[in-house]
């Protein structure tokens, strides 16, 4: 099955708005096993509209357009498409309704132009929408199909899937295929490593296709087996996940959907252990993290941020003259914050960050990128130093990510 997308909204045009919502439908189709023929933009007007209907109709199985469907006068994909086929508008009443309970919900003012939004094209099969106002609809014309969903990445991202996916699949059985999936995420390894790593595995011959997703400071792979029946596209997926633990083991941190903080919040909710955090370089972000897993409040007792030496000694007890002879990028330094932080505040743990930056305070001995990370319990202490040289803002993420690191290992090294 082929399908195009043409996404629709002068902010596109003009660049204000990056297209997202082609790359998360070209995904979501490769998941299905349909090749996307083609992915164009256009202006919110009706002769561009039909031009680039008209261009991608014969390309393609079906059309998926998003945008445009607001209330507002310049949103006009809906009248746009019925021109296109010579279909006459209609309202639908459910539709209609389901708006204004909505309007009447969340206290807002009914203006006319809403009514529009309960329009369609005569023949049109409605598309629920669960997190909007905006319904989308499906349109068939000579064979060809024609969706049409609105821009809102949000909205897409669930009308796609739920709304559109299930209608193709029904209209194109022979394409009913089991699809089993995998993220493996890894960390300290570039893409291009990554991918000469796998490079003498033959997924085509597993039947498995592979995905890299970057998302720094992070290396993403997807693995995607496609197959007759469900348990035949599960046990090739596990042939080519064991294949690439074999090569790229020791940088993996996940196998699934979980981010790094996820799985240290579970790890010491498991465990029953509480932390507290004294930080420098990374300025919160550590804690930032941990605190956007919900429920953060069940480990974390408190954090600091101690950016000046006076405030490493006066709130973590550093000894000045510790910091004076070895500096306070150092591991005397991190590991007397990590133990002082953690005798502050009573905790199971303490974990601590000194480092610099950049893009200026480098020296021979300790070049920009250069982090003290310590991680004290009752019984010891230990310190990890590392070397990196991204920009600021890019090292702290990373610094960040190896004080996860640090903890996730010491985590699982007590079980
Ligand atoms: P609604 O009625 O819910 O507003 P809509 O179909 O009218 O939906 P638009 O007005 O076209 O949606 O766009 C709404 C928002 O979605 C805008 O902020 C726009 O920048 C964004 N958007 C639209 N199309 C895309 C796209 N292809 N990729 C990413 N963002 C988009
Ligand atoms: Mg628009």
């Amino acid at each position: 099955m082929k399908i195009a997308i043409l996404t629709i909204g002068n902010e596109l045009m003009s660049g204000r708005t990056a297209d997202t919502n082609s790359s998360f439908i070209a995904q979501e189709a490769n998941l299905q096993g349909w090749s996307v023929e083609a992915m164009l933009s256009v202006e919110d007007n009706f002769a561009s509209i039909k031009s680039r209907l008209n261009y991608l109709l014969p390309l393609a199985d079906a059309v998926i357009c998003t945008g445009g469907l607001g209330p507002t006068a310049d949103d006009i994909t809906t009248e746009a498409v019925a021109r296109a086929f010579d279909l006459p508008l209609y309202t639908d009443e459910k539709v209609l309704n389901h708006i204004k309970e909505i309007f009447t919900q969340f206290n807002l003012v009914w203006v006319e132009n809403n009514t529009k939004q309960a329009m369609f094209p005569r023949g049109a099969e409605v598309i629920a929408n669960p997190v909007g106002t905006a319904a989308g609809f499906a349109l068939q014309s000579a064979g060809k199909w024609i969706f049409v969903i609105p821009g809102v990445p949000r909205e897409t991202r669930k009308m796609f899937p739920e709304g559109v996916v299930p209608i193709l699949r029904r209209e194109f059985p022979q394409n009913e295929q089991y699809i089993a999936r995998q993220t493996i995420k890894t960390f300290g390894i570039s893409e291009a490593a990554v991918d000469k790593s796998l490079a003498n595995i033959d997924f085509a011959a597993l039947g498995v296709n592979i995905g890299f997703y970057p998302v720094f400071p992070e290396n993403h792979l997807v693995l995607v087996s496609r197959q007759t029946t469900f348990k035949a596209a599960e046990e090739k997926l596990k042939l080519a996940q064991d294949e690439v633990a074999a090569r790229l083991n020791k940088y993996i941190f996940s196998y699934g959907e979980e981010t790094l903080e996820e799985i240290v919040a579970n790890l010491l909710k498991e465990k029953k252990l509480t932390i507290a955090v004294a930080e420098s370089c990374t300025g919160g972000l550590i804690t930032n993290r941990l605190t956007d897993v919900a429920g953060s409040s069940e480990y974390l007792e408190r954090a600091v941020v101690t950016y000046s030496n006076a405030a490493k000694v006066s709130l973590l007890g550093v000894p000045a003259a510790i910091i004076e002879k070895h500096g306070a990028v150092s591991e005397e330094t991190a590991r007397l914050m990590a133990e002082g932080v953690r005798k502050m505040a009573g905790t199971d743990l303490g974990l601590s960050s000194t480092g610099i930056a950049g893009p200026g305070g480098g020296s021979v001995d300790k070049p920009v990128g250069t982090v003290y990370l310590a991680l004290s319990d009752a019984l010891q202490t230990i310190c990890c130093h590392y070397a990196y040289r991204w920009d600021r803002k890019s090292n702290k993420l990373i610094f960040s990510q190896a004080a996860l690191l640090m903890l996730k290992r010491y985590l699982q090294s007590e079980e």
